[in-house]
């Protein structure tokens, strides 16, 4: 037997009894006659230790003793002198009278503990050995907790969990597809699924009306942060629904999982927002709602006034850094510096200082009057001690740009709780997106989200204007999921191909077989996919997906443990007719 109990287990009640436990060797430490070792295993760390009077035999092995190593120990539970209150087993410890090594250990690369001495890219490496530490493990946890509650909240609610293929042909969410090339039929190529979109809209029309599957999705993107080439969803369609019945049944998934997982109950509707409304206030469609320093327009105050930079523009908003009107020069230098990043791509920033003698100090103090500062002052509900920090330039631009200016001055003033939630779904999306480059549309969500019923007539006139059954959910600024009601007529999914510059031809080739399924009397349905690592990641208060995947990939995109994407023999490219072109 290798245990009778695990290393997490024991407590001052088992005093006095004789136990096995196996595990790891933590740490050593000689203490005159006698030797204390932590033993580790998945559950916790209890305290052995081995008097140099016990025999020659054992004090043996004690000094062949390393880190890492796997033993098997036999002893008495005794209560402990000096008790541990942060240890769950710090009463007692182990007066060990048998040991056997099971295995041994090479020194590992650094050491496993909480606080650890291996910096990212080693732990990489050596990932199994990362797993064992508490930290990582803990977050695997949480989402081992998050995937079952998951499939219990779906299954009371008659979702079918069904399995989609993984070696497919592309689908529509818009990046670049993973390949695999097929050696039986040379020259063709598999794609694997960005998400299961086109399958879990056939099982509609297969008749299995609740769907839900936690499926790894494939993007093959450029390097952007936090992203993985493959991660998780928690794919989920339904029919005969509209977007009230999915938005209800996922809030109420999501409750479930605040409550069961983080133990906090959210008895409210999560508010909505329009996309509008989301870009007018929040300067982005994944708002963080957390603190309010809402954006306010003041366009119609601020231009046609003189100031040159303003009287060019469509639109001028701004936002209120409340009791900030003590920013320094440095400050303000610093803020201006960070819109001007290309990230953010704002020309300049203007700012009044609400002094707290009523009076202003401002940039554009030579355009405007104290009079006019007040107006933006009111408009944007300032009061003296408050700092006004105004862009000007496109609409959406701009809007975007103080949407990332709002997040970072709340960075400043730690206005982000981490331990605070606010969801909430964002709603009325436009269908479609203007693509400056190629000068066409692309779909905002994916070609078969519907537009809204009252925007129909609207393909023929102005379809950048049009509204789509789209929604997002977000909690503290980040997307987790999102979603549509799907169209199921073909002469309105004609009429979406048209409007993307898809052709007849081209819809046959990449998805005729979902319009041939639509032939045959597809159900309304719609649905919605949640981003898995991320929920878990805002769940466990990490910003980083990567540290809720248990063999995760670094930033390029490589597997630094089993040393992958690699080369293939010669044999193998051969068999699929490849050739490998040196670059250019
Ligand atoms: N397939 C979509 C996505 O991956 C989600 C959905 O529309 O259900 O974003």
């Amino acid at each position: 037997m290798y245990r009778t109990h695990t290393c997490g287990e024991l407590r001052a009640e088992h005093i006095g009894q004789h136990i096995t436990l196996s595990g790891w060797v933590q740490t050593i430490r000689k203490l005159g006659g006698m030797t204390f070792v932590t033993l580790r295993d998945r559950y916790g760390l209890t305290q052995l230790f081995f008097d140099e009077h016990s025999g020659e035999e054992l004090n043996e092995k004690v000094k062949q003793l390393g880190r890492e190593f796997v033993i098997r120990i036999q002893g008495e539970v005794m209560e402990r002198s000096s008790k541990n209150p942060k240890m769950p087993t710090g009463d007692i410890e182990i007066k060990v009278n048998e040991l056997k090594v099971l295995n041994r250990s090479e020194v590992p690369p650094f050491t496993i503990e909480d606080e650890t001495d291996g910096g990212e890219e080693l732990r990489m490496k050596y990932r199994y050995l990362d797993l064992r530490r508490n930290p990582v493990k803990q977050k695997l946890e949480l989402r081992h907790r998050m995937g079952q509650a998951i499939r219990r909240y779906l299954d009371k609610l008659a979702f079918m969990e069904i399995e989609t293929p993984y070696l497919i042909k592309s689908t529509p969410e818009g990046a670049r597809d993973f390949v695999v090339p097929s050696r039986l039929n040379r020259g063709s190529f598999y794609a694997l699924p960005q998400s299961p979109q086109t399958f879990k809209q056939l099982l509609m029309v297969g008749g299995y009306d609740r769907y839900f599957q936690l499926v790894k999705c494939f993007r093959d993107e450029d390097f952007r942060a936090d992203r993985q080439p493959e991660f998780t969803q928690v794919d989920c369609e339904m029919a005969f629904v509209d977007q009230e019945d999915v938005l209800t049944t996922f809030e109420g998934l999501a409750k479930y999982l605040f409550k069961e997982v983080k133990g906090i109950e959210l008895d409210y509707q999560f508010p909505r927002l329009s996309y509008e409304e989301a870009m007018a206030k929040y300067g982005s469609d994944k708002p963080d709602v957390r603190f309010s320093m809402m954006m306010h327009e003041i366009t119609d105050l601020a231009k046609g006034k003189g100031f040159k930079v303003f009287d060019q523009v469509d639109y001028i908003g701004g936002i209120c850094a409340e009791g900030c009107a003590n920013y320094s020069r440095k400050q303000l230098d610093a803020l201006t510096q960070f819109v001007q990043t290309p990230q953010v791509g704002a020309k300049g920033l203007v700012y009044v200082k609400c002094n707290e003698d009523g009076s202003f100090k401002s940039s554009v103090d030579k355009f405007f009057s104290e009079d006019q500062l007040n107006e933006w002052m009111q408009a944007m509900n300032g009061k003296p001690g408050d700092l006004l920090l105004i862009l000007a330039g496109e609409i959406r631009k701009t809007q975007t740009a103080l949407g990332t200016l709002r997040l970072e001055v709340a960075n400043q003033l730690e206005l982000r709780d981490p331990n605070k939630f606010a969801p909430l779904w964002v709603v009325d999306f436009p269908l479609l997106e203007w693509n400056e480059d190629d000068e066409r549309f692309f779909a905002m969500h994916h070609p078969f989200t519907s537009p809204k019923q009252e925007d129909m007539e609207m393909f023929d006139s102005n379809p950048g204007d049009m509204r789509a059954n789209a929604y997002d959910f977000v909690i503290n600024g980040v997307e987790i999921g999102g979603g549509s009601i799907r169209i199921f007529n073909p002469e309105i999914q004609q009429k979406m191909f048209s409007a993307l510059g898809i052709d007849k031809q081209e819809a046959d080739e990449k998805f005729g077989f979902l319009l041939d399924a639509f032939k045959y009397g597809a159900p309304p349905h719609g649905g919605i996919a949640f981003g898995f690592d991320r929920w878990c990641a805002v769940f466990g208060g990490s910003d980083s997906i990567r540290d809720f995947i248990a063999f995760p990939k670094n930033n390029a995109g490589r597997d630094l443990m089993i040393d992958s994407p690699a080369g293939i023999d010669q044999k193998q490219l051969e068999e699929l007719g490849l050739i490998i072109r040196e670059e250019e």
